[in-house]
């Protein structure tokens, strides 16, 4: 396995920006996994896992750490009875299809979600109703610690949120389905890509959901709605005029114009609703936003 230095994040994220990783490795085998850690840990360096960066903002001047693509074999889906056992690096588009193919429903909902097995893990994504706790059954993951079976309550999943932490690699998840005619699964999920294509700015560079929804009447994108935010741009992002709770590269936008939107956005939802809106997306490479006072 080869350990690439200066990779741009750009390429590797769906908003299209990120800067260089301090290197970058695509593992195979969980062997490759464990030799990765070896290597950043003789260096000191801290380990990050990426999927199909679709949740994913990376500093513009870098990321000081081995950066983690899984491939080959951990990027591989088998049918297994009436489930699926997934690599960490599978597209969760690739999963459905395999499922679709074999006659396995119950993971529909990841139509919605453009990322891979390991992303939707420590996310714990989730759309329409279904989300991944529902449907893992176990999931491997590998760390300079060792390596173990986890289920999803030892995983610590609740809303859009998993105890998992860098360093931690999702190499494998074994998912529980069960049978459905391949043909209903086909109009579920047509069904649920009309609905989101409605909804959402699905032909844009995006990372999905911006904030978390609070605890309030209002969805994150109701209430930035309500403050005025839609087309609101900073540098080349922009808030989606078609939902406010997505951020578009509206042309050359670097993760601080992304960066500062957010933290307009935040300022505004609490002075008009005192709400402490919490984002959704991930954090690579050292960014924070500013505190509300
Ligand atoms: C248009 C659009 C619509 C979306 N809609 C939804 C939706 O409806 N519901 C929803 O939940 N999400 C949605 N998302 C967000 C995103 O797709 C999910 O959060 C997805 O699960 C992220 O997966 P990823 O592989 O792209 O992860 P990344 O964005 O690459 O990474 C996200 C986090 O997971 C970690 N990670 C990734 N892979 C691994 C691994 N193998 N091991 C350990 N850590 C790992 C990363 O370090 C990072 O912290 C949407 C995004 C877009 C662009």
């Amino acid at each position: 396995m080869t350990i690439e230095e200066g990779v741009e994040l750009a390429g590797f994220t769906t908003l299209g920006t990120g800067g260089p990783a301090r290197a970058f490795a695509r593992p195979e085998t969980e062997a490759d996994v464990e030799g990765a850690l070896r290597w950043a840990s003789e260096r000191g360096l801290a380990v990050a896992t990426i999927g199909l960066g679709s949740n994913l903002l990376a500093a513009d001047d870098g990321v000081d750490a081995l950066v983690l693509r899984l491939a080959g074999r951990l990027a591989a889906v088998v049918v297994d009875g009436d489930g699926i056992r997934a690599g960490g690096g599978a597209a969760n588009a690739v999963a459905l299809h395999r499922a679709r193919a074999a006659g396995l429903g119950g993971f529909e909902f990841a139509c919605a979600i453009p990322g891979t097995i390991g992303g939707g893990v420590w996310m714990n994504g989730g759309a329409y109703g279904g989300e991944f706790s529902q449907v893992l059954e176990r999931v491997r993951v590998v760390s300079a610690d060792g390596s173990g079976w986890f289920t999803p309550t030892e995983l610590g999943l609740s809303y859009r949120h998993s105890d998992l932490r860098h360093g931690q690699v999702v190499v494998e998840a074994e998912l529980r389905l069960h049978p459905r005619d391949p043909a209903e699964i086909k109009a579920t999920v047509r069904e649920l890509n009309a609905q989101r294509k409605a909804a959402q700015p699905t032909n844009r560079r995006t990372f999905g959901s911006v904030f978390k929804n609070p605890e309030h009447e209002l969805s994150a994108g109701r209430m930035l709605e309500a403050c005025g935010l839609k087309g609101h741009r900073i540098g080349g992002a922009e808030i989606s005029p078609k939902h406010a709770n997505f951020i578009e590269n509206a042309g050359g936008a670097r993760t601080a114009d992304a960066l500062a939107l957010m933290a307009e956005a935040r300022r505004r939802a609490h002075e008009q609703y005192g709400v402490e809106l919490r984002h959704e997306v991930e954090f690579l490479g050292g960014l924070e936003l500013p505190p509300l006072t």
